[in-house]
């Protein structure tokens, strides 16, 4: 529990830090524990820290955590590649999905998003810096997609989602301009606020860039056994 409270301070502290450094508010940038490979009973004791927000990559093994840990007041975020017959766990379990790349993926989230839940909010996933093996749409695709997708009803469409490769900050800030330069697109531009950008190697550069919120694992909960 230490050990847990004292990481989520340290992360908590640099994100501070960057926000002074980049002179922007430290409530502007939001802190998503990214819980991959990890047991519930760990998210269990960062959540006792407060912790809310947690980022999950693998769909069986997300579901399994929702399950165990229904008790908690968790906000759950998918952060993982979204495949199309996949979309309806993600749809009924999850708050936000962050990596939808295409129109069609969205269209199935929102039709099955019930009726009676609070719209699914949602991230567009950009390759940024035009990676070859990664996911995420073209840059050149953002405007037309986020004029379409902001229309669909169940959805909230929040803003972008990018993982550059390291060594490639000014990814950072190319995003940043895709996001302000899109806005205007959006069908309720009031709901376009994220930028999901920035992990435990590169937090200062995306909140220096505009990040509004990392996706933190290895320096909260140290480094992952993909072993098991
Ligand atoms: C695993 C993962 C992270 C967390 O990375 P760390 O370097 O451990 O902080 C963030 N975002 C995505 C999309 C991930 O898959």
């Amino acid at each position: 529990m230490n050990d847990l409270n004292q990481a989520r301070n340290h992360v908590l502290k640099l994100i501070q830090q960057a926000c002074v450094v980049s002179k922007r508010n430290e409530d502007e940038v939001q802190l998503l524990a990214v819980s991959k490979t990890h047991p519930s009973e760990l998210l269990k004791e960062i959540y006792a820290t407060g912790q809310r927000a947690f980022g999950e990559n693998y769909l069986q093994e997300a579901l399994d955590k929702i399950t165990a840990l229904s008790d908690l007041d968790i906000e759950w975020h998918f952060i993982g590649h979204v495949q199309r017959n996949k979309t309806k766990h993600l749809a009924e379990k999850f708050a936000w999905v962050h990596g939808v790349d295409r129109f069609i993926i969205a269209e199935r989230l929102s039709n099955q998003r019930e009726d009676n839940q609070v719209p699914l909010n949602i991230c567009l996933q950009v390759n940024i810096d035009a990676q070859e093996s990664k996911d995420g749409c073209n840059p050149a695709e953002v405007a037309e997609l986020v004029k379409c997708i902001s229309q669909l009803p169940r959805l909230k469409l929040r803003g972008l989602m990018v993982i550059p490769a390291p060594n490639h900050p000014h990814a950072f800030m190319d995003a940043k301009h895709l996001f302000d330069e899109v806005k205007v697109l959006h069908a309720h531009p009031e709901d376009w606020d994220t930028l999901s950008m920035g992990m435990s190697g590169d937090l200062q550069a995306a909140i220096a860039a505009g990040s509004t919120m990392v996706r933190i694992g290895t320096a909260l909960f140290g480094s992952r056994d993909y072993s098991k």
